[in-house]
C-alpha cells in the first residue's frame, strides 16, 4: 500500500506541475499576452491539457486504485480506506475522483475543449470591448455544446448541471444547491425590497471623485501587506477581469483593475483577490499536489468575501485604515468623515455589474446567472436569445436594463471559458463566510477591537489554523462541520446583514 501511494504521488506531482504550467499560460493570456498570440496560446493549452489527461487516465493509475480497493462506482466524499492516515486517504479520494471523471472523456475532446475555450476567451475580450455579443456568439455556442457533450459523458442522475457543478463544488448536487438557495433567495429579495422601499439614500459621491491610479495601487499593496499577503510568494497585476491563480506552490498571482472615477473598484477587488491569495498561500507544505488547492470554489469564495466584506467593509477595519487612506488622498477625502466613508462604501443599490455590486444585491446577480445557465444546459434557452433573456431578468429582479451588452451579458468571463456551474459558488461563499466569521467572533474575544487596531493577523491566524492549512483534505461540508459544528446555514448571512444594515439604513 505504501509503495502504491508513493507511485501515485509521483504521478500526481507531475500532473500538479503541468496544471501550474497551464495556469501560467492562462495568467499570461489575461495579463500581458499580445492579441496576435491567440492561436499559439490555444495550441499550447490544448497540448498541456492533453498531457494532464493522459497521465491521470493511465492504466497505471487505474491499477493502483484497484489495488487499493477503491470502489469507483460508489465513490463518495466519505471514502475510507482501512489503514490509511487522514491525508493519504484524502489524497487517494481526490485522485480517484479526478481519474473517474477524466476516464469518461476522450483525449481528443479534452484537447478540443481547451483550444476552443482559449479562443473563446479572447473573442469574449474583443466582444466586450466592442460591446457586441455577435462576435462572441458562435464561440459561446461551440463551448456550450462541448460542455454539454462533456456533461453527458461524465453522466448525471437528474440534469446536466450536476455533472458540471461538481467541478467547482465537489460532491454537491444541484438539488442540494437548490435547497440552500430556497432558504435564502426569498429572504434576500425581501431584504433588498425593504431597503429600496425605505427611500433612504446613502451619500457617497466622494467615492467617484478622481483617484490617481498609482496611488490606488500603492494603497492596495499596503492593505495586502497588512492582511498578511506574502509578496515573496506572490504578485499583483492588472487584468480585464480580476482573478487569482497559482503558478506554483509559492507563486500566487492576483489581479485587479483600477477605475480612477470609482474608488471602490480597485481596492475591494484587491482585498477580495487577496482573500483568495491568502488561502492559496496557506496550504500546508505536506499537501503539495492535488490536495494543495481550495476544497471547493464555495469555500474559496468564503475567504475572499470574508476579507472583502465582513472585514474590509466593516467599521473597525476603517477605524484602523481610514487615516492612512486620507493621507494617501488628502485632496479627495479631506472633507469626508470615517462614518460617512463607512456608510458610503456600504451603499445598497441595484446595479449592473456583479463584481462591483454591494454584498446584498450581489446575490441577485448570482440568482440570474444560475437560472440562465441551467436553462442553457437544459436546452430551454438558446445562445442567440441569451442577451434578451439577460436583460429581461435584470429588469425584473434588479429593476434596471443594461444599456449595452458590455455591461450586460458580456460582463463576466466565466461562460467564455465554459465555466457553467461556477456562479452559484459565489453565493455559497457569501453564506459560508458569514457562518465562519460568526464562529471566529465567538472564539476570539475582542476580535473587532483587534481589527480596529489594525491587527489583521488575528483574523489570518484563525483562518490558517481552521481552514487554509487543510487544503482539500476535508470536503466542503465536512470542513464546515469541523469549523463551525454545523452544516451550512443561510441564517448566519441573513443575521449578519440585518445587524449591519440596521445601523446604516
Ligand atoms: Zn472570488
Amino acid at each position: 500500500v505504501k509503495e502504491a501511494i508513493e507511485r501515485l504521488r509521483e504521478i500526481d506531482r507531475e500532473i500538479y506541475r503541468l496544471s501550474e504550467i497551464s495556469a501560467a499560460l492562462g495568467w499570461d493570456q489575461e495579463t500581458y499576452m499580445p492579441p496576435g498570440a491567440l492561436n499559439d496560446r490555444a495550441e499550447q493549452q490544448s497540448i498541456v491539457e492533453g498531457m494532464i489527461h493522459e497521465r491521470i487516465t493511465s492504466a497505471e493509475v487505474g491499477n493502483i486504485l484497484e489495488k487499493l480497493g477503491v470502489d469507483l462506482e460508489n465513490l463518495s466524499a466519505d471514502l475510507v480506506i482501512d489503514g490509511l492516515e487522514e491525508i493519504d486517504n484524502a489524497f487517494v479520494r481526490e485522485i480517484a475522483r479526478f481519474y473517474k471523471r477524466e476516464t469518461k472523456l476522450p483525449k481528443k475532446l479534452v484537447e478540443e475543449y481547451a483550444r476552443e475555450a482559449s479562443i473563446s476567451q479572447s473573442r469574449w475580450v474583443e466582444a466586450r470591448k466592442a460591446s457586441d455579443f455577435s462576435i462572441f456568439k458562435p464561440h459561446l455556442e461551440k463551448v456550450l455544446s462541448l460542455k454539454c457533450e462533456i456533461a453527458d459523458l461524465i453522466g448525471y442522475e437528474k440534469e446536466r448541471y450536476d455533472a458540471l457543478l461538481d467541478s467547482y463544488e465537489p460532491w454537491m448536487k444541484t438539488e442540494e444547491l437548490l435547497s440552500v438557495f430556497e432558504r435564502f433567495e426569498g429572504r434576500i429579495k425581501e431584504f433588498v425590497k425593504r431597503i429600496v422601499a425605505s427611500g433612504k439614500k446613502v451619500n457617497n459621491d466622494f467615492l467617484y471623485r478622481s483617484f490617481d491610479r498609482k496611488k490606488q495601487e500603492e494603497f492596495g499593496r499596503f492593505i495586502l501587506g497588512e492582511m498578511g499577503f506574502d509578496f515573496e510568494r506572490g504578485r499583483l497585476d492588472v487584468s480585464a477581469h480580476p482573478f487569482t491563480t497559482s503558478l506554483g506552490f509559492a507563486d500566487v498571482r492576483l489581479t485587479t483593475r483600477y477605475n480612477e472615477k470609482d474608488f471602490k473598484s480597485g481596492l475591494f477587488g484587491i482585498i477580495h483577490e487577496g482573500g483568495h491569495g491568502l488561502y492559496e498561500q496557506g496550504f500546508s507544505e505536506k499537501l503539495i499536489g492535488i490536495l494543495a488547492d481550495g476544497t471547493s470554489m464555495g469555500i474559496h469564495e468564503s475567504q475572499s468575501r470574508m476579507w472583502e466584506n465582513l472585514v474590509g467593509r466593516s467599521l473597525p477595519f476603517w477605524k484602523a485604515y481610514f487615516p492612512k487612506l486620507k493621507e494617501t488622498f488628502p485632496g479627495e477625502l479631506s472633507d469626508v468623515s470615517l462614518e460617512d466613508f463607512y456608510r458610503g462604501i456600504n451603499e445598497i443599490t441595484p446595479s449592473l455589474i456583479r463584481v462591483e455590486a454591494d454584498e446584498v444585491t450581489y446575490n441577485l446577480h448570482i440568482i440570474i446567472r444560475f437560472k440562465l445557465e441551467r436553462e442553457l444546459l437544459n436546452g430551454k434557452l438558446k445562445v442567440q436569445d441569451l442577451p434578451e433573456a439577460w436583460n429581461s431578468e435584470y429588469s425584473g429582479l434588479l429593476g434596471i436594463k443594461p444599456p449595452n451588452d458590455a455591461d450586460g451579458v458580456l460582463q463576466d468571463i466565466h461562460w467564455s471559458h465554459g465555466y457553467f456551474g461556477y456562479f452559484p459558488t459565489y453565493s455559497l461563499g457569501n453564506l459560508y463566510s458569514a457562518q465562519f466569521f460568526a464562529k471566529m467572533k465567538s472564539e476570539i474575544p475582542g476580535l473587532e477591537d483587534e481589527i480596529g487596531k489594525g491587527n489583521l493577523q488575528v483574523v489570518l491566524s484563525w483562518l490558517r489554523e481552521k481552514i487554509h492549512r487543510h487544503g482539500r483534505v476535508y470536503p466542503a461540508t465536512k470542513l464546515c462541520m469541523e469549523v463551525t459544528g454545523e452544516t451550512l446555514d443561510p441564517d448566519y448571512f441573513m443575521k449578519y446583514l440585518e445587524g449591519k444594515y440596521q445601523d446604516i439604513y
